[in-house]
């Protein structure tokens, strides 16, 4: 971090720029998430907001911060409630059961515990001093047991998402809810009164809750105190959660502020906006049934995380693909350095293999800091791993080839640590983690492993029988269901494989020969996948001004011979 262009920058919502991100404590860092409002699975827009941020959690640690994570728990809120009322469950017992469930996904999905995970029903107390200190300085005001922000005495409101206080009039969005009681439409609830049935707290303006924006407030100067380095959440939420909360925090306590206010954009479905109306939403739970969790980890940071992600099954199956081609060239590489464990002699290692780290390792480093571009980094790590496979075809097990065991473990160190650094790595071994791929991939076929073995083994008898339009047929059946079958010297094997475009693009079904079947399956084995156009699809990267970096997929990989 010596020189200057080793900077870490953020883009800013606030100021609506890239800046160079400074700790208010050196090594330090403070960072709040919006949480989810467990009342039901989450979905896969949680999914890729929670992953960013762990992402960005991750990455502050990795260059040696010590990042205090807050990412809360609405577990009060008017949703659980009419849910609750719906199932005649008690609502705290509703959200506290998503909370579960919610937490089951994170794991699943390599997302780091944070450091604390309040709940608003244990931060009352906080909530209710706040509110009160807001009153007290002349920004609120209570009408029959419930408070409202009053924004026309906050100058600064609006000055996060550039909106105009006209705007917020008649609902605006969000929950803010109209009621003529209000001096400003635009104010916004900080304490609900008590209806029946609902639970309820005591407080100064009598029994009640609190309204929704509050207890980020409350909670973040809880955990960080009023002045903190980062602030994150779903784009969604910068109107008005966000804006709200700014308003309130600064009414309560002038000498609040965030220095940094972080965004991740939309996930659409087939370009279209995902909502509950459009009834084209996915939970999170709705594609790991599907999908291993890792890839879909994978799919959501080959995006930037300020652009819009589009989803498909394509790019799922895309994502996939990457990470069973991973762990397959992890697990081969093991496997081949098995009894070479001897450490890395730096001058032994081939120049040119030096060389393919270093500048992997830079760019990796360069892609991080640049607003995280991990879009970046997941395509430049293609070139590593087909380095790796190439070197392997050459290496016999013999000790005498030591340059090439150096450049392999070298190589496996490049690769990993930013693997481990993005959350790509589990506690599971690789054998497991391609057990799990290829149980999805079944899944997904609709078949057996059985009945694929039962298909390697009649194919093998059609080519002996010199039957070889069956035995191509057999091939490529498996192929279109995503089961890829790969002649080794030790015999056939199958290996998950993202279908043919034709089982996606429906309109135009293409027609393949057995030859260029063969050829995309054999380069299915050792070689780097090609770019595909989905893949370009993939990468609705950033306007130029946000330093997007294209990757070059045709640079040659290393060879160690
Ligand atoms: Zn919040």
């Amino acid at each position: 971090m010596g020189e200057p262009e080793m900077q870490l920058q953020i883009h800013n919502t606030m100021t609506r720029q890239k800046e160079v991100f400074r700790p208010i404590v050196p090594g330090k860092v403070g960072m709040y998430v919006c949480g989810v409002t467990p009342y039901d699975y989450s979905h896969i827009g949680h999914a890729r907001a929670y992953v960013c941020f762990d992402v960005v959690f991750r990455f502050l640690k990795h260059l040696g911060y010590e990042v205090t994570y807050v990412r809360n728990f609405t577990d009060i809120d008017d949703k659980i409630i009419n849910r609750a009322n719906l199932s005649g469950e008690d609502p705290l017992a509703l959200s506290q059961r998503f909370s579960q469930e919610f937490l089951k996904d994170m794991a699943d999905l390599q997302c780091l515990p944070p450091t604390h995970e309040p709940r608003v029903s244990d931060h009352i107390d906080q909530i209710i001093q706040m509110i009160q200190k807001i009153i007290d300085n002349g920004c609120a005001y209570s009408i029959d047991g419930d408070v409202y922000f009053s924004v026309d005495n906050f100058p600064k409101y609006g000055r996060l998402s550039g909106r105009k206080l006209d705007d917020n009039r008649a609902g605006g969005g969000g929950r803010v809810t109209v009621d003529v009681r209000k001096r400003n439409s635009a104010d916004f609830a900080l304490w609900k009164s008590a209806k029946p049935g609902e639970p309820k707290w005591d407080s100064p303006w009598g029994p009640g809750r609190p309204g929704w924006h509050i207890e980020c407030s409350a909670m973040s100067s809880h955990y960080l105190g009023p002045h903190f380095d980062i602030h994150g959440g779903g784009q969604d939420l910068t109107f008005p959660h966000h804006e709200n909360e700014i308003a309130q925090s600064g009414a309560a306590l002038p000498e609040s502020a965030v220095n940094c206010w972080m965004h991740n954009g939309f996930v659409n479905r087939d370009n279209e906006k995902m909502s509950k109306s459009l009834n084209n939403f996915f939970t999170i739970r709705d594609i790991t049934e599907n999908y291993h969790p890792l890839a879909l980890r994978f799919f959501l940071m080959r995006t930037h995380y300020r652009s819009d992600i589009n989803y498909t099954d394509r790019l799922l199956e895309t994502a996939s693909d990457r990470v069973y081609y991973i762990y397959q060239t992890l697990l081969s590489l093991e496997e081949a350095l098995a009894t070479f464990r001897e450490g890395i002699l730096a001058d032994r290692i081939p120049l040119d293999v030096q060389q393919l780290t270093e500048k992997f390792q830079s760019g990796f480093l360069t892609s991080m800091l640049d607003d995280l571009h991990t879009s970046s980094v997941l395509d430049d790590l293609m070139e590593p791993l087909k380095a790796i496979n190439n070197n392997l075809k050459k290496f016999k097990g013999k000790k005498q080839q030591m340059p090439l065991i150096q450049g392999l473990t070298a190589l496996e160190k490049a690769v990993k640590d930013p693997l481990r650094i993005l959350g790509l790595i589990t506690s599971s071994s690789c054998s497991e983690i391609l057990k799990q791929l290829k149980d999805k991939a079944l899944k997904r076929a609709g078949l057996t492993e059985e009945y694929v073995l039962e298909q390697v083994e009649e194919r093998t008898q059609a080519r002996k029988n010199k039957e070889y339009a069956k035995s191509d047929k057999i091939r490529e059946d498996l192929y279109a269901r995503g089961i890829a079958l790969m002649d080794e010297p030790k015999g056939t094997v199958w290996r998950p494989r993202e279908p043919p475009e034709s089982q996606f693009d429906s309109a135009v079904p293409e027609t393949k020969t057995p030859e260029n079947l063969q050829s995309k399956l054999q380069d299915a084995t050792l070689s780097s996948p090609a770019l595909k156009p989905a893949d370009q699809a993939a990468r609705q990267d950033l306007p130029p001004e946000n330093g997007a970096k294209s990757p070059d997929p045709a640079s040659p990989a290393v060879d160690l011979s």
